[in-house]
């Protein structure tokens, strides 16, 4: 087993936001990491990369754990596209995509080369290179996204973990990307936990989906076992309709209508105020 999360905690100061996580990973596995606003995706994925320490438990790999591990090896085996990056600083886009080399990088000129051959090549499969000269904070959002996902590939991890990596793009580059992770994980053995808020991409890529609800596990399984619509109900608090189809093995989720208490209160507020005028 390649990842291995193991009953981690974690708390923002006194508020616990995880609780009892258990997983693991295998080589080649594409994880759809699925749950409402605020349910702790971005702290787990935080997690797992080192970026933040479980208050109890601990995350594994290849059964070392994470935090015995220096931060350039552990560069080499986890790369994290973020949500959001700290992209204040006026630097190329293409010598964003070089910090993703930094694990490797070494004095010698040949081995810029290599490095630079290396940044063009996953800039030419992420469909950037066009931008290479531009300034980062020049560009737009989702041309930005596509830049962090090229620079956590240049990393050449053997653990790609992805925070909501499509929330930015259109609907082309959404599919061109999810297709080009899925073949990653298919071709290279890449393991992937993908954040993901569109519920058909995450049923339509991944091979397991784990869905977390307040902090705790509510459910991990293949999509058609978690995406269920008690599930749908009880987390996310909509009536969906699932459509199977047994030869592509797909399924589709179609959101009907929402339920639940708050959203009740919150439209009879908003009727209220529009018959007031
Ligand atoms: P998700 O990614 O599922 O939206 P997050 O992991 O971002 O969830 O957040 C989980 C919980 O932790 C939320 O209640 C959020 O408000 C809280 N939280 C996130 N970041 C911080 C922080 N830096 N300090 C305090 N609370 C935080």
């Amino acid at each position: 087993m390649r990842l291995k999360v193991d009953r981690v905690q974690f708390y923002y100061e006194a508020r616990k936001v995880l609780d009892e996580i258990s997983f693991e990973a295998g080589e080649g596995e594409f994880i759809g990491l699925i749950g409402p606003n605020g349910s702790g995706k971005t702290t787990l994925l935080k997690i797992i990369d080192g970026i933040l320490r479980p208050k109890v438990g601990s995350v594994y790999l290849d059964c070392k754990r994470i935090s015995e591990l220096d931060p350039k090896e552990l560069a080499r085996e986890l790369a994290i596209v973020p949500q959001t990056a700290d992209l204040s600083f006026d630097l190329k886009v293409f010598d964003v995509v070089m910090m993703g080399r930094y694990p490797y990088l070494r004095k010698l000129s040949l081995e810029r080369e290599i490095d630079e051959e290396k940044v063009r090549f996953w800039m030419k499969l992420t469909n950037t290179l066009h931008l290479a000269e531009r300034s980062i904070k020049e560009i737009s959002g989702g041309e930005r996204q596509r830049v962090l996902i090229a620079r956590a590939l240049a990393q050449e991890p053997r653990i790609l973990l992805l925070d909501e990596p499509t929330s930015n793009l259109d609907v082309c580059y959404q599919i061109e990307i999810m297709n080009l992770l899925k073949e990653l994980v298919e071709k290279l053995g890449l393991t992937i936990i993908c954040a993901i808020h569109d519920l058909n991409l995450a049923a339509r890529y991944s091979d397991k989906i784990i869905l977390i609800n307040g902090g705790r596990i509510k459910g991990i399984g293949r999509p058609i076992e978690v995406l269920t619509k008690e599930n749908l109900r009880d987390v996310f608090k909509i009536e969906a309709k699932m459509e199977y189809d047994q030869d592509s093995k797909s399924l589709t989720i179609i959101p009907i209508k929402t339920i639940g208490q708050e959203l009740e209160e919150r439209r009879s507020i908003l009727s209220k105020a529009l018959e007031r005028g």
